[in-house]
């Protein structure tokens, strides 16, 4: 009996508690009952004619309007509502009487939880420059745009983890110090203990890294797909979700020192079954969002409308936003080999008049970020998949094709992005992949335990890399990836 009510107590308590103190933005404008006593706490976004607060915390890309009666209030008081202050409001939920809201609040006691100096708080209501505000990263998110664009981050993240979650994938952490270096050779951060001005060094001169933390040379990941294979091969199928690194000094809007990749990888799924997966994955996770982010996508597509307007009319972009997610959703994603791609590039008319920065002449050439997107927003106008690379541009653990020339790759292109997926069916013939380690003199002590793999029950298996960065620039429109993450690492900035 005691225990009944105990567990009763438990359960009911917080619900109370909830309905007492103070309700999010999104709660109240979406609230059906009016003439009701609310609290809430939020930033001020903007506070008009001494009456109306615009008052937003985050909950939505929407403020809820507050208004204040000024006779009941002191001029102190009115004084310290200023942009960017933190309130405590108790009033009515009224219908409300101005355009644009169903619901207002009047006001009945405001309580100031923490000033702001208007003279010197940088999010004025008014508009900033992108650049502006990656100065200002840690107060960005006060604005609508960086709002939308993290709330959206969230929702993604989310639809990820659930996308696989409903597939029967596990999700699994790779380690981020790795003691490996195959696949990033050159490219990646070092990770040390050793005394930078001091170091222990070998009779050559070199720094003596056995004498390291790990006794061994270590550096942050670039990938978790090697260790990902290794789960593939016991538990099925199976997903990374976590921070990578690559310390390559490439200072475009596409690349971050720092960025979070999507690593699914599956046994006895083929290069075939790999595109499946990552279309339906992609069209899934971007359907998810088109569902439920709405307000915050309204706002962006606004966003790039209002943009496009300065822009002369040739970049004007011919889809709006949400409708440039629709079309993924809706239409397949064409499938077309390197051979193929090379073909359509080198009888293009930019190749042809030289417009390409790279010109394509031979078969084996790397494409650029300018060949993806001819093929991508010029020749087939819709989300590509190339596959079949040529085995000496793709890294060493790629499926050799028959010809034994071509690997089992795939790089899924999007529009505006360019290159947002890569991923291969992975060599799983044990002399094959020894070979290629050979080749490019990978050590074979270094990869043992890869290489067990392919000695113990190997099997078909393959998997795909989604920088998500990249996928949050899709769905948002932005174009500079520094402004998709909170806190972007890129070639002479770590702030924040
Ligand atoms: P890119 O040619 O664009 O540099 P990559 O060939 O180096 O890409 P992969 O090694 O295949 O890329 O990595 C898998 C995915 O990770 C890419 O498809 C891309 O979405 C993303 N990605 C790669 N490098 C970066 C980076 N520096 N910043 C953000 N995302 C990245
Ligand atoms: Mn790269």
């Amino acid at each position: 009996m005691a225990i009944d009510n105990l567990v009763e107590t438990i359960i009911f308590a917080p619900k109370k508690v909830n309905q007492m103190t103070s309700r999010t933005v999104a709660e109240l404008l979406s609230e059906k009952q009016t003439q009701i006593d609310i609290e809430v706490k939020g930033w001020v976004r903007t506070f008009r004619a001494n009456r109306f607060i615009a008052l937003n915390d985050g909950s939505t890309i929407n403020n809820i309007q507050c208004v204040v009666d000024f006779e009941n209030f002191e001029e102190a008081t009115l004084k310290r509502i200023t942009t960017g202050a933190a309130v405590h409001i108790k009033g009515t939920l009224v219908e409300s009487q101005g355009k644009g809201q169903s619901v207002e609040i009047q006001v009945n006691s405001i309580e100031i939880l923490g000033d702001s100096d208007p003279e010197t708080y940088p999010i004025q209501p008014k508009k900033h420059s992108f650049e502006f505000l990656r100065e200002n990263a840690h107060l960005r998110t006060r604005t609508n745009t960086f709002s939308a664009v993290m709330r959206l981050r969230s929702s993604l993240s989310f639809a990820i983890h659930k996308y696989f979650n409903e597939n029967g994938f596990y999700y699994m952490h790779t380690p981020i110090i790795t003691g490996s270096d195959a696949e990033g050779a050159g490219e990646m951060f070092r990770v040390s203990a050793l005394d930078a001005k001091n170091p222990p060094l070998k009779d050559d001169g070199t720094v003596d890294y056995s004498k390291d933390f790990f006794g061994k040379e270590t550096n942050l990941t670039v990938s978790g797909q090697l260790e990902a294979e290794t789960y593939a091969m016991s538990l099925g199928k199976v997903y990374t979700f976590g921070p990578t690194f690559r310390a390559e000094n490439s200072n475009t809007s596409r690349h971050l020192a720092e960025f979070w990749m999507i690593e699914p990888e599956v046994a006895f799924m083929d290069i075939h079954g790999n595109m499946d997966l990552a279309e339906d994955f992609m069209k899934s996770v971007i359907g998810y969002v088109l569902e439920n982010n709405k307000e915050d996508l309204e706002f962006l597509e606004q966003r790039l409308i209002q943009e496009d307007k300065s822009k002369p009319q040739a970049e004007r972009s011919e889809m709006s936003l949400t409708d440039k997610l629709r079309f993924v959703v809706d239409n397949n994603f064409k499938r077309v080999t390197y051979t193929e791609a090379i073909d359509i590039l080198r009888n293009s008319k930019p190749n042809k008049k030289k417009k390409f920065n790279y010109i394509i002449e031979e078969w084996g050439a790397d494409l650029q970020s300018e060949h993806e997107r001819y093929l991508v927003e010029k020749h087939f106008n819709c989300p590509v998949i190339l596959y079949d690379y040529p085995a000496n541009i793709k890294a060493f653990y790629m499926r050799l094709n028959e010809d034994g020339k071509t690997v089992r790759a795939m790089d899924i292109l999007f529009p505006g992005i360019g290159e947002i997926v890569g991923g291969s069916q992975r060599e799983e013939r044990l002399d094959v992949l020894k070979q290629k380690m050979a080749a490019l003199d990978i050590p074979e002590e270094e990869l043992w335990w890869y290489l067990d793999l392919r000695k113990y029950g190997t099997a078909v298996h393959s998997g795909f890399g989604l920088g998500f960065e990249r996928l949050v620039m899709f769905a948002t429109g932005m174009t500079n990836i520094r402004d998709v993450i909170p806190y972007p690492r890129t070639p002479q900035n770590a702030e924040f």
